[in-house]
């Protein structure tokens, strides 16, 4: 592939120019990569007609037909992971190493979205009667993903919408439309046409889809903000939605824990994908009897992280993915700057070309200021200092999103008992951010509603049925 190769939109099995195209960017040169199609209306309802037509046929496919095709999916992106991998480090700014990894996790959710069931079950089977419910699909899904992880967000859609029988029309985010748009034209000869549809545009696009009549349940990942508009949005039709929004997850580190041991997981916790993850460690609470210690350590191994073009070897963080975050980063560390906090790494700018903010980490700021209540999502960590463990809980459940958070101790039991009180969907003991396509991850408060993935995710892509028989020999 090379500068001039003109990305196509997947609508009804063809792949498809649109009159004009939007330009993206690559956030660690601040050059020119691509062109996106920018759909026009017609485009989008080509697209959710295509896939109301191949609704019926679908749909009625044996479970096991369209397991083969998801798997065949999973197996077309490893076959490309090279060339899926540049894509993603030139659109997104992440690390060859991390894109691969972001591919090779596509694939596996891809195949573990396959290899779920959709429960049957027999409430009743008496002598008179017998009832039944079972899981249908609900139609066309409007997938929405954002550009954080672009391909392993919309897999995370595509995977249990196809095998519960729906049909799709994805949209990636403008700022990362590249990977995705190669993942639909790679993919379509595997696919029924209109199976799958995507279609790339700019601002207008999104809310298109989600006021779209055609489409029967929004799947979409992104900010609260974003969710409240596709929410509203959803509802004149009454669509069926699940939203995977923001976070601000807490981490408690108590006072038992090897301080040396976990500095670099803690790091990690907060900055891998740059802090651009829903679920980095966006505020971290240390207990007072290792925090001096700890935050040494955490400086002192963040010093030895490379930040850099993605594309270049040994980079072990990109820059921002997009300006307008680059602004809001920078916002939110200067207002730590100007309220005096403490930046004991970081906080000064890296020369241009590129969105580069440094690793910065500020210390032990007011619980209420901009850093510690807001979401960051880069490069920027709180550390707060704690003296006993309820005050700790309080803090971090004082919180309007509930996304993840973790624990770190040398005490299961301990852990666990924190683990049960802090206030949000997911919570992990000594580790931070391990996902499987198979157990269920979703926002409690303004992070969302519903969640995706495992049996639990599968069911949000299908509708209850009963069918109750009043049995021929007793009528
Ligand atoms: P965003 O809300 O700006 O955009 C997400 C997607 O929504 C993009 O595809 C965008 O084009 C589209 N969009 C924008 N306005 C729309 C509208 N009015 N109607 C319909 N679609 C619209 O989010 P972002 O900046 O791309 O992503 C970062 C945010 O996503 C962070 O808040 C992060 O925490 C969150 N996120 C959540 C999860 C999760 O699973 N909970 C995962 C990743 C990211």
């Amino acid at each position: 592939m090379n500068d001039t190769y003109a990305f196509k939109m997947l609508i009804g099995g063809q792949l498809v120019s649109a009159p004009s195209t939007f330009a993206v960017v690559n956030p660690a040169s601040e050059t020119v990569i691509g062109r996106a199609p920018e759909a026009e209306r017609a485009d989008l309802d080509a697209a959710v007609a295509a896939a109301r037509g191949a609704f019926p046929a679908w749909s009625r496919r044996p479970i096991d037909e369209r397991r083969a095709v998801i798997i065949a999916m999973a197996d077309r992106l490893i076959e490309h992971i090279d060339e899926l991998k540049r894509l993603l480090t030139s659109e997104q700014g992440k690390p060859h190493a991390d894109a691969e990894r972001e591919v090779m996790g596509a694939a596996a959710w891809l195949k573990g979205a396959a290899s779920l069931e959709l429960p049957r079950e027999v409430l009743q089977d008496g002598p008179e009667r017998r009832v039944e419910t079972l899981r249908v699909p609900l139609g066309v899904v409007g997938a929405i993903s954002p550009w954080n992880f672009p391909l392993v967000l919309a897999v995370l859609k595509v995977g249990p919408a196809l095998l519960a029988g729906n049909t799709l029309v994805l949209k990636p985010s403008p700022f990362t439309p590249l990977a995705t748009l190669r993942m639909g034209e790679l993919v379509a000869d595997l696919l029924p046409p209109g199976v799958m549809n995507v279609v790339t545009g700019t601002d207008r696009l999104g809310p298109w889809l989600t006021a779209h009549p055609g489409i029967d349940k929004v799947s979409f990942t992104g900010s609260t903000a974003t969710g409240r508009r596709v929410m509203e949005s959803a509802s004149h039709s009454l669509k069926r939605v699940t939203l995977e929004l923001g976070g601000n997850d807490a981490a408690i580190v108590m006072p038992d824990v090897d301080v040396d041991k976990i500095a670099p997981d803690l790091f990690w916790a907060a900055f891998r994908n740059n802090g651009q993850f829903c679920i980095a460690t966006k505020r971290m609470y240390v207990h007072a009897d290792i925090y001096d210690r700890l935050r040494d350590a955490i400086i002192a191994y963040a010093r030895t992280v490379k930040v850099g073009d993605g594309a270049r070897q040994g980079t072990q963080l990109g820059p921002v993915n997009n300006r307008a975050q680059f602004e809001r980063v920078k916002d939110l560390i200067a207002d730590s700057a100007a309220q005096g906090h403490r930046i004991v790494l970081g906080g000064d700018t890296i020369e241009g070309p590129g969105f580069f903010i440094p690793v910065t980490i500020i210390d032990n700021p007011p619980e209420d200021s901009r850093i510690v209540q807001e979401e960051q999502f880069g490069p920027v960590l709180p550390l707060l200092k704690f003296d006993t463990l309820e005050e700790a809980l309080t803090r971090a459940n004082a919180s309007e999103y509930g996304l993840g958070g973790s624990v770190w101790s040398a005490d299961d039991a301990v852990a666990q008992q924190i683990a049960e009180q802090l206030s949000s969907g997911t919570v992990w003991v000594n580790e931070a951010q391990v996902l499987s396509p198979l157990v269920p991850f979703g926002g409690m408060r303004q992070s969302g509603l519903g969640v995706e993935s495992g049996r639990e995710g599968l069911m949000e892509y299908t509708a209850s049925k009963t069918i109750s028989v009043r049995k021929a020999a007793a009528a």
